[in-house]
């Protein structure tokens, strides 16, 4: 279970009413229950249940089974697809392991509103669903646009670009430091915005392999190779 409080030996977590509700209510934990913590600082926690009534709750957190793990330098920026879509994507990011996801609009913006509230509460169902020990912030949208005018050139921003399709994939052999990977929207880029990124001394263009992949296969294609080459 995620939770925003710090963790440690002896330590107390009060719950809130919803979580209570889930853990009592849904997951019929009872006193005595033990449960796994993490809080994306203070790794995973093996806690039991002290009190347990409808509406809150108390946790003593008694062994680190975890240290904390910290997910790659590594960025997913995307174009919102249809809401199952985006959530597909969401999850199978947090899976293969990203700092931040960072959804942008483009010319030719094809998917459904960005829900952030739901796409957050994805991220942190995925995050404990894969025993992971960090939660990748998810920032609201913004136009490509905005996000590449105070990007921070010592990023390598790894664009995967249809037009490179039936190339080798290009991926420096060295861990490249902190880098971001960019996958467009379904209509793809307009001209203008392929001549912006083309133009970018940090842009590096990449192929992922001989045909065109939907957007939300693409992310989890790139991801892919990003773990294969440089995970641990
Ligand atoms: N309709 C678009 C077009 O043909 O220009 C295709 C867009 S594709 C469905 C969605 C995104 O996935 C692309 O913008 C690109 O970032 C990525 N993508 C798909 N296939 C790729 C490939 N073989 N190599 C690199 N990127 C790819």
């Amino acid at each position: 279970l995620h939770i925003d409080q710090p963790l440690a030996e002896g330590q107390a977590v009060a719950l809130d009413e919803g979580q209570a509700n889930y853990l009592f209510a849904v997951m019929r934990l009872q006193v005595g229950a033990a449960l796994l913590l993490f809080n994306g600082r203070d790794g995973e926690w093996r806690a039991e249940v002290a009190e347990a009534a409808k509406r809150r709750g108390i946790l003593i957190c008694r062994t680190q089974t975890k240290p904390q793990q910290m997910p790659p330098d590594l960025w997913l920026l995307f174009s919102p697809l249809r809401k199952e879509r985006t959530a597909f994507l969401v999850e199978k990011a947090v899976e293969l392991g990203v700092a931040r996801l960072l959804p942008v609009s483009t010319r030719y913006l094809a998917g459904d509103r960005f829900r952030l509230e739901k796409e957050r509460a994805h991220a942190v169902e995925a995050a404990e669903q894969c025993g992971a020990t960090f939660v990748p912030q998810v920032e609201e949208l913004q136009s490509l646009d905005r996000v590449l005018k105070s990007w921070d050139p010592a990023r390598r921003l790894f664009w995967a670009d249809e037009a490179l399709a039936g190339q080798a994939a290009a991926w420096p052999e060295a861990v490249p430091g902190p880098a971001a990977i960019l996958i467009g929207p379904e209509g793809g880029f307009s001209p203008e915005e392929k001549e912006r990124l083309r133009a970018l001394p940090y842009v590096a263009p990449l192929s992922l392999g001989p045909r065109i992949l939907r957007a939300e296969t693409a992310a989890l294609a790139a991801l892919t190779l990003w773990q294969s080459h440089y995970g641990d």
